[in-house]
């Protein structure tokens, strides 16, 4: 689909229909992509890009950054602490905290490089064990600690469960995060963005939907 087509599906489930109005941000996850699509994409006027592994991000955004003002770069893949370093500065939003130890990690780097980009905590809202994200019941305390070692927590992320409905899953992401006063909600794929649209989510994080399939590794 093209970035103009989806744009307008965003702001119809945002009850939009003006554009510029629309208060969702469309986050284009250009994972696996090859240069030529994401620099199509940037020539279309896309700004917010998301990747998952900081490696890839790493090879290829600080040449486009160079080319394209005002990138804002989300990392929506699992972090390890020991690639803190890189992540903090490539990225504008890590959207992936998930533990403790990761939030000294990135706490000691963001002083180290005096750089502080915005955290989202990933939230395991199906409470899957093979799935990164935390559980519900310890967001407090990660949410506590993250905040005293000054991470400037602003959102939630999940990644639903594959077989289960998203509804639910979006619903308690919303819920936790006005609990908490977190103002941005990273919730919806290309399959169901326009339900976590009307579910609250402020940033909808879409590949396949924008780009077409991703190329198969080789
Ligand atoms: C790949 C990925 C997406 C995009 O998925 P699509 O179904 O292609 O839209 C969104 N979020 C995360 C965390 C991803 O890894």
């Amino acid at each position: 689909m093209s970035r103009d087509a989806i744009l307008q599906q965003i702001a119809a489930a945002a009850g939009e229909p003006r554009l510029s109005h629309s208060g969702v941000t469309l986050v284009a996850v250009s994972k696996q992509q090859p240069i030529e699509r994401i620099t199509e994409m940037l020539d279309a006027g896309q700004r917010v890009f998301g990747e998952n592994r900081v490696q890839e991000a790493a090879s290829r955004w600080p040449d486009l950054r160079q080319k394209y003002a005002g990138v804002e770069l989300h990392l929506i893949g699992h972090l390890q602490s020991n690639k803190a370093a890189d992540a903090v500065a490539l990225f504008d939003v890590i959207e992936t905290l998930d533990s403790d130890k990761l939030a000294r990690a990135l706490a000691a780097e963001m002083q180290k490089q005096d750089r502080w980009p915005e955290v989202y905590i990933q939230v395991n809202t199906g409470e899957e064990a093979q799935k990164d994200g935390i559980a519900p019941r310890d967001l407090t305390g990660l949410l506590a600690t993250a905040r005293e070692l000054g991470l400037k927590v602003s959102g939630l992320m999940c990644i639903p469960p594959q077989d289960d409905l998203p509804e639910m899953h979006f619903a308690l992401l919303h819920k936790l995060a006005a609990r908490h006063n977190l103002p941005h909600l990273s919730m919806g794929m290309s399959g169901d963005f326009e339900t976590a649209i009307r579910l609250g989510a402020t940033h909808v994080r879409i590949g396949s939907a924008l780009f077409g399939a991703r190329p198969q590794a080789a």
